[in-house]
């Protein structure tokens, strides 16, 4: 099993892979992700996970040639809407995916364990890998949290968010904690450099 991170030069979202028996996930694919994988990807087949449908976490997914998207039934809306996923401010067109690939990320293997954490946006999830990884997107960054204020989120939902994530980082603290943006750290780390939790 090998989880990579990277991280978009532009707008400074962090992409993870993570690749394992024949399978190559891409987590949260952002600017320039696509020029930067295609070489690794070959004729792998790749699917894609995503924490949440913001455009930064997006940008270069209509680039890859994908068999499946993951999501939360209830990110799909901020997906698919340029006001909701903020695709007018980055100049990202209109994102159309084929409803047979777009699927609800419980059906992931049991490698997988899903952690809804709306507040950031409707559908913000967060994704336990190996139970080792904790893919944390827009709602948990190393010493700050993601916002409230845009289109979907909420800060009573994101509050209790983070009382799940405080739960589940507490009871495993050699967790490395791989968000969205910013730098990553173990569980331990993030509980003493977080002011949120
Ligand atoms: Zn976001």
């Amino acid at each position: 099993m090998e989880v990579k991170k990277y991280t978009s030069m532009v707008i400074t979202e962090n992409y993870y892979t993570v690749e394992y028996d024949d399978k190559f996930f891409i987590i949260d694919p952002g600017y320039g992700s696509y020029s930067n994988l295609y070489k690794k990807i070959h004729d792998k087949t790749i699917s894609i996970i995503l924490t949440h449908g913001h455009a930064d976490h997006i940008f270069d997914l209509l680039n890859f040639d994908f068999e499946n998207v993951y999501l939360d039934d209830d990110a799909r809306k901020t997906l698919v809407n340029p006001e909701l996923n903020l695709g007018n401010y980055f100049k990202l067109g209109k994102i159309k995916i084929g409803e047979e690939k777009l699927k609800n990320n419980e059906v992931l293997d049991e490698n997988w364990k899903i952690i809804k954490t709306p507040g950031h946006t409707e559908g913000s999830c967060c994704y336990l890998f190996a139970d080792k990884y904790l893919f944390t997107g827009d709602t948990l960054f190393f010493n700050s949290i993601g916002r409230t204020d845009l289109p979907g989120g909420n800060e009573k939902q994101m509050k209790e968010s983070l009382d799940k994530l405080r739960t589940i980082l507490q009871q495993n603290s050699e967790l490395i904690v791989h968000p969205g943006h910013d730098r990553s750290g173990s569980a331990e780390e993030v509980l003493m450099s977080n002011p949120f939790l």
